[in-house]
C-alpha cells in the first residue's frame, strides 16, 4: 500500500493564475501532481485543497475510485466549481502516482491509446475579415485541419459603435454595444468570406461565448449550415440548454457545449437526448481524470464526441490530462489548442508537444510532466498573483443590461 502523507499546493504563472497540486507518499521519491487551477479565484481552491487533506491524508493513493468518491462527498454539498477543481488537482496527482507505480503512462495504465497523437484546433481572428482570412491561412500553413474563426474578442461582429447603437439619454455605457442582429448580420457573412475564399476543405468553427438571446441563438445556427461548421460552439448560455431541442428542429449544424459545465445535470440530457455532438467539460471542472473518462464513455453510447476544454487560461498539467484522455477515447473528437511561453513550458519538463496541429504526449510513467518548483517560483509575480481577478468588464446591450459572458 503507497500512503498519502502530504499535499501541497504550488502557485505558478506570472499572475498566479496557476495552482498545481502534489501528493506526495511515504514511498521514496514517489509523489504525484495534478491541476487545480482557477483564474478567478485561486486561493478559494487552495484552501479547498487544504479542507480536503485531513480527509485522505493516510489513505492508499491507490485506492482512485474509492478517494474519489470520499472527497466528492466530504463536504456534503458537491457538483460546485471550487470542490471539482480542488478534487480535480488530487485525482491527476493520483493517477500521476498510479501510472509511475505500473511503470506507464496513464494512457497506457487506462487501455492503451487508440490514435498515435492528438489533433487540435486553432483559434484564429481578426479584427476584420482580411485579417482573419490571413490569420485563418497561417494556421492552415502550420498544418491544422480545424480552425475557429472570430472577428476580434469573444461577441465580435455583434457589436454597435455609439454613434450606431441608438443608446437612452442616460446611458449607462457610453462604449460600444453588443447587438443580437448585429451578431446575426455579421457572422454568416464573415463564413460566407471564408468559404469563398478558402473553399470547404479547411474544417471550421466558431465561438459565441453564450453572447445571444435563446432565440438568436437559434437563428444563428440555421444561418450557419449553409457553412458547414466542425462545430458551433456554446451558442446557448448553460441557462439556457433546453433551447439545443429547438436548435435540433431547425438545422443540422453540429454543436459543441460545456465549457462551463461542473454539475452531471448540465450535460447529462444533453449527451443522452443526443442534442450535442461534443461535450466541451474542462477537464479539471469536471472533476478530473476519473470523471471525465466516465463523460467520454458515456458519451460513446450515445454518438457525443469529446473536444475537452483548454486555451486560456489552462496550464499544462491540464492539458497533459485531456491530452491522456484523448489518447484512450475513442469516441475523441478534436482537442483546443492552448498558448503558453517558452518560460512557461520550461517551468514543466515533460509538458505535452504540440506540433504541426498535432499535440504529443511522452512515454513517461504517470502523466509524464513534472513541475520544476524553482522555476515555477521564479516565474510566480507574488504582487500581481494578489490582485484578485474578476471576468473584466461585462458587454452591454444598448438598454444597459449585462450580456452573458
Ligand atoms: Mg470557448
Amino acid at each position: 500500500m503507497t500512503k498519502i502523507t502530504r499535499i501541497e499546493c504550488i502557485r505558478t504563472r506570472a499572475d498566479g493564475m496557476w495552482t498545481i497540486v502534489k501528493v506526495h507518499t511515504d514511498q521514496p521519491g514517489l509523489y504525484g501532481i495534478g491541476s487545480a487551477s482557477d483564474v478567478r479565484h485561486p486561493e478559494t481552491v487552495i484552501k479547498a485543497v487544504e479542507t480536503i487533506t485531513p480527509v485522505l491524508i493516510g489513505r492508499d493513493a491507490g485506492l482512485i475510485e474509492d478517494n474519489w468518491q470520499c472527497v466528492y462527498t466530504s463536504g456534503y454539498w458537491r457538483n460546485g466549481s471550487i470542490l471539482n477543481t480542488a478534487l480535480a488537482g488530487i485525482d491527476m496527482a493520483l493517477w500521476d502516482i498510479k501510472g509511475k507505480e505500473a511503470n506507464m503512462p496513464v494512457y497506457e495504465l487506462l487501455g492503451g491509446p487508440c490514435r498515435s497523437a492528438v489533433p487540435c484546433y486553432a483559434h484564429a481572428g481578426g479584427n476584420d475579415l482580411a485579417e482573419l482570412e490571413d490569420d485563418v491561412r497561417r494556421y492552415m500553413a502550420e498544418g491544422y485541419d480545424v480552425i475557429r474563426c472570430q472577428l476580434g474578442a469573444y461577441g465580435g461582429g455583434g457589436f454597435l459603435e455609439p454613434a450606431q447603437a441608438k443608446l437612452p439619454k442616460n446611458a449607462w455605457t457610453h462604449g460600444r454595444v453588443f447587438d443580437d442582429e448585429a451578431y446575426l448580420e455579421n457572422i454568416p457573412k464573415m463564413f460566407d468570406y471564408l468559404r469563398s475564399k478558402l473553399g470547404f476543405g479547411v474544417k471550421l468553427t466558431h465561438d459565441v461565448h453564450e453572447h445571444l438571446r435563446p432565440q438568436s441563438a437559434v437563428q444563428l445556427a440555421k444561418l450557419l449550415e449553409p457553412y458547414r461548421l466542425f462545430f458551433l460552439e456554446d451558442v446557448l448560455a448553460p441557462e439556457q440548454v433546453h433551447w439545443y431541442r429547438l436548435i435540433r428542429e431547425q438545422c443540422t449544424t453540429p454543436q459543441a457545449m460545456g465549457e462551463l459545465f461542473v454539475n452531471p445535470h448540465e450535460y447529462l440530457p444533453l449527451i443522452t437526448e443526443r442534442l450535442i455532438d461534443y461535450v466541451r467539460v474542462r477537464v479539471s471542472k469536471g472533476a478530473g481524470i476519473t470523471q471525465c473518462r466516465k463523460i467520454a464513455t458515456l458519451a460513446e453510447w450515445f454518438g457525443v464526441q469529446t473536444a475537452w476544454q483548454e486555451g486560456g487560461d489552462n496550464d499544462p498539467v491540464n492539458q497533459m490530462a485531456a491530452c491522456h484522455l484523448d489518447m484512450l477515447t475513442w469516441n475523441f473528437g478534436i482537442q483546443e489548442e492552448n498558448h503558453f511561453s517558452a518560460a512557461e513550458l520550461d517551468v514543466f519538463p515533460g509538458h505535452a508537444v504540440l506540433e504541426g496541429g498535432y499535440l504529443y504526449p511522452n512515454k513517461q510513467p504517470g502523466l509524464g510532466i513534472d513541475i520544476d518548483e524553482v522555476k515555477a517560483a521564479a516565474l510566480l509575480d507574488a504582487e500581481k498573483a494578489r490582485r484578485p481577478t474578476i471576468y473584466g468588464e461585462p458587454d452591454r446591450r444598448a438598454d444597459g443590461s449585462i450580456v452573458r459572458p
